[in-house]
């Protein structure tokens, strides 16, 4: 990992130290596998400030991450999102996820200092395969939560639209940490206390959040999918193909670019290209911009 790379990973907000905990790396998705009307042609006038960050100019794929953020206040350890995980068995969305044995993530944490018994809560922004992997692993044959003193913050329209999926996510990600005692429902704008809250986002999925902290009169806010690509910023009307509710997805995502452009709010992205993090900010020919933290940036 080059040095800076490694300075971009840890910043300060406020009493807040934020840490982004990687899983994945690199080109993930070509445009139009991700968006309907990422046409070649309508790709194309974005080409030139989207590569080669963005867009991969080799394998013209959209460069994506997974990954968590892992937040110190004065009181708690809070992860946000638990990416992907290890030997879970869901292939439906990404077959290259299915039975990963890869544990760089749960590296990646203790590198930050924090092992699994000291994360107090977990918040995920939604029940997709890439935001509550780990929510648990598999121990002696059993899904068993990898967090054991924590408590999960689940939006509870967000656990019924999963249970109703019925899917491995459910069996393997979700429904181990209710058994547990762990899981704790709650309403989409729930406030763990004030510095650590969520915003309803909801289209993506019904019961997706975006969680917002602050500190010392500093404010950020983790957007989860709420948007995926900096190509939205051009056109947040595209909506990704598996959107639970793709206009009402749209409609989250431009009031959430239009309540954020020009404000001193720190967004912390779920997909974007690394840093991942940065400010939404107008631009003269396309609807936003996203002005990225520079490399070591004590802001982070
Ligand atoms: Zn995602």
């Amino acid at each position: 990992m080059s040095d800076e790379s490694k300075a971009m990973k840890t910043g300060q907000l406020g009493d807040i130290t934020i840490n982004r905990i990687l899983e994945l790396d690199g080109p993930f998705v070509r445009p139009l596998d991700f968006f309907d009307a990422a046409l070649p042609e309508a790709v194309a006038p974005h080409r030139h400030w989207l590569e080669p960050k963005a867009l991969d100019p080799k394998t013209g794929m959209l460069m994506m991450p997974v990954q968590s953020y892992l937040l110190r206040t004065r009181h708690h350890i809070i992860l946000i999102d638990t990416c992907i995980g290890c030997r879970k068995t869901y292939d439906d969305v990404v077959p290259q996820w299915k039975d990963l044995r890869d544990e760089t993530w749960l590296r990646n944490l203790s590198s930050a200092g924090v092992g699994p018994s000291d994360i107090d809560y977990v918040f995920c922004t939604h029940l997709h395969v890439d935001h509550c992997g780990w929510n648990t692993r598999l121990v002696d044959g059993r899904w068993t939560p990898t967090f054991p003193n924590a408590k999960y913050i689940l939006a509870k329209d967000e656990y019924a639209a999963c249970e109703a999926r019925d899917t491995a996510v459910f069996h393997e990600n979700v429904a181990p940490i209710m058994e547990a005692g762990q899981a704790v429902l709650v309403d989409t704008d729930y406030a763990l206390d004030d510095e650590v809250w969520l915003t309803p986002a909801p289209g993506h999925t019904p019961g997706h959040v975006a969680v917002n902290f602050a500190s010392q009169g500093r404010s950020a806010v983790m957007t989860g999918d709420l948007i995926h690509s900096p190509i939205q910023l051009a056109h947040p009307e595209w909506h990704v193909k598996f959107d639970h509710d793709p206009a009402l997805a749209a409609k989250t995502r431009r009031h959430f670019l239009d309540s954020h452009c020009e404000t001193d709010i720190l967004v912390l992205t779920a997909h974007f290209p690394s840093p991942s993090v940065g400010h939404v900010v107008p631009h003269a020919e396309r609807a936003f911009d996203f002005d990225y933290i520079p490399p070591g940036a004590d802001a982070l």
